[in-house]
């Protein structure tokens, strides 16, 4: 079976607060991220934690009471939010997803933490996982 060229970027966990959770990540090992980002489209803070391999766990407390983490957590309690995939042409992925019928929440590409832009896939079209797609954004790169 052949590999896809697609590696794990993060899991996203939804937390009710980034600072009660760290004690946890930080007794296993991690460093707390001391610059946690605020995404305001997303209306979330994000706390990344790198692990080895190149991937991160990224903790994500929301920021605003209509938040979609906010609404998650109310819902379904703090858990995994999502999987998100490090792509190298997120545009080419969508149009092919697109065409597949697959449910895309996000049509086209918006920006996401850390200088990367974002898409989400429904979870009806993945088996029940919110998946993300992560292409990251050059400099030059305009959306
Ligand atoms: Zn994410």
């Amino acid at each position: 079976m052949s590999k896809a060229q697609i590696e794990i970027d993060h899991i996203g966990i939804a937390v009710e607060s980034l600072d009660t959770s760290y004690p946890f990540w930080k007794a296993i090992g991690f460093n707390e991220d001391k610059n946690p980002e605020v995404v305001s489209d997303q209306k979330v803070k994000v706390g990344m934690l790198a692990l080895a391999n190149n991937a991160n766990i990224e903790l994500l407390e929301a920021t605003q009471a209509d938040s979609p983490i906010a609404k998650f957590i109310s819902k379904r309690g703090p858990g995994i939010h999502h999987i998100c995939l490090r792509v190298k042409d997120i545009h080419k992925i969508l149009n092919q997803l697109k065409a597949l019928g697959i449910k895309l929440i996000n049509e086209s590409p918006v920006k996401g933490a850390h200088n990367c832009l974002v898409a989400f896939i429904h979870p009806s079209s993945t088996g029940g996982v919110l998946v993300e797609l992560s292409q990251k954004q050059n400099s030059k790169d305009v959306l």
